[in-house]
């Protein structure tokens, strides 16, 4: 049987996780439980950072951890302990890692509408560089810096007009995108100019970032090409020299057996090779790279357990299979029609016989987990596992029909902890007046 990453394996027909049985934790912390594999995050991690080391050389590259994709302050402490930078796209996950002690100079600050208050605590903090997307934004972080006697780092979020090919609602490269300064008009060039004027920030580099699960490797290379095109150009034409860039993240995973990932390596090598050839040929120096993955880091790393309740055969239509979560921990199936691996965590060794709609238990039609799973014939009580749920899950979880969100406890070398406590029936209220 096909269980997509390394560290899932079978032992008495439970499912394991990290050597931990499956069966085990959910009757330990109770469903829906996310489970994250620590060791899988820190092997992922490295292999990142000695890709980058080995394609790049020692010192002229940072992986930054995308939070959005899982973002507590044990992933924070974690991406700290690995020597990571981060990513950050709110006050809410700047405030986490600033609370899990992230040295701020390690953070890029993103987002397309950064609030006054959020480009005052990125500046007050000394946040690495902030990403600047628009003008109205950078004419606001220049007053402020200023203000406070500071200079600022910033990036400009460039469109590069890539269509990576990916689920419409993630792709962010093209013009026609929320994100960014684009290219093809002279937007990014003027406001290039406009900061030559500004001595609240010191304009170091460009970013981009062209979408989410790409398993592409050109797209990436296309874009590095289009970003030191700019440099160029910027450097000829208005005597800016840049000297970072941030290529950003979306290297896709592996949900189900059809995916087929290349190893990140691969991908950073390429990208690699092409930025020495552009570089060469453009007759710039080396920038600094700078990528973001967020879901390839820790997407794999989880899992989600949950306890199977009402079973509800419609003859000659469906076969409903009813958990004890849904949509308020999971809501990427009802958003983009996810696709995700779904087994019998308690039954592994039972064979696959029957095919079931896998619904939460949420009061929406649309809250289901994933159609047409084959499973053994399923019980109340059984144990239900959904693979691959590291990303994107927990944090883009919910409070739907007021619902507390599960835990999440890590696995590593064996042992577990808590990581995030399940939320009580007085946490759904704590705000009420
Ligand atoms: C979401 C995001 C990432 C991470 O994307 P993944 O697909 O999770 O790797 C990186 N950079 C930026 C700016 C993002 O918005």
């Amino acid at each position: 049987m096909e269980l997509l990453t390394e560290n899932l394996n079978i032992e008495n027909g439970h499912l394991t996780v990290g050597g931990v049985d499956t069966v085990e934790l959910a009757r330990e912390y109770g469903t829906p439980l996310y489970v994250m594999d620590r060791d899988l995050m820190a092997k992922t991690a490295r292999e990142y950072k000695s890709a980058i080391e080995r394609a790049y050389g020692k010192g002229n590259g940072r992986i930054l951890y995308a939070s959005k994709a899982f973002c507590c302050l044990e992933s924070c402490r974690f991406a700290a302990a690995e020597g990571l930078g981060l990513d950050v796209v709110s006050g809410g996950e700047l405030y986490t890692a600033l609370k899990a002690g992230f040295p701020a100079e390690l953070i890029c600050f993103h987002g397309n509408n950064k609030t006054d208050a959020e480009l005052k605590m990125a500046i007050l903090n000394g946040v690495g560089h902030v990403i600047v997307d628009n003008l109205f934004e950078l004419e606001r972080l220049n007053a402020f810096a200023l203000e406070e006697g500071k200079r600022v780092r910033i990036m400009f979020r460039i469109k590069p007009g890539i269509d990576a090919h990916t689920h419409d609602y993630v792709r962010t490269g093209s013009i026609d995108s929320k994100f960014g300064f684009a290219l093809e008009n002279g937007e990014a060039y003027e406001i290039a100019k406009a900061t030559l004027s500004m001595k609240g920030v010191e304009f170091t580099g460009i970013h981009c970032h062209i979408g989410s699960q790409i398993f592409d490797i050109e797209p990436f290379e296309d874009a590095a090409e289009v970003m030191l095109n700019f440099m160029a150009k910027i450097k000829n034409e208005l005597g800016i020299t840049l000297t970072e860039l941030n290529l950003g993240g979306g290297y896709g995973i592996k949900y189900t057996a059809e995916n087929d990932p290349v190893p990140y390596g691969a991908y950073i090598e390429k990208i690699s090779v092409r930025v020495k050839e552009v570089c060469k040929r453009l007759g710039i120096s080396l920038p600094f790279i700078f990528m973001e993955p967020g879901r390839s880091l820790v997407g794999p790393a989880g899992i989600t357990l949950y306890t199977v309740g009402s079973i509800k055969e419609i003859k000659g239509i469906k076969n409903y299979l009813a958990v004890d979560g849904g949509m308020a921990d999971n809501p990427r199936y009802a958003l983009y029609k996810s696709e995700y691996t779904v087994v019998a965590a308690s039954r592994m060794n039972d064979a696959p016989e029957k095919e079931y709609t896998v619904a939460g238990k949420c009061c929406e039609s649309g809250d289901l987990i994933q159609e047409r799973v084959t499973l053994p014939e399923m019980k109340s009580g059984d144990i239900l596992a959904v693979l691959a749920t590291g990303a994107y899950n927990y944090s883009m979880s919910m409070n739907y029909n007021r619902i507390p969100r599960p835990p999440v406890v890590a696995v590593s070398g064996g042992s577990k902890s808590v990581w995030i406590k399940r939320e009580s029936y007085d946490d759904i209220i704590k705000n009420d007046i």
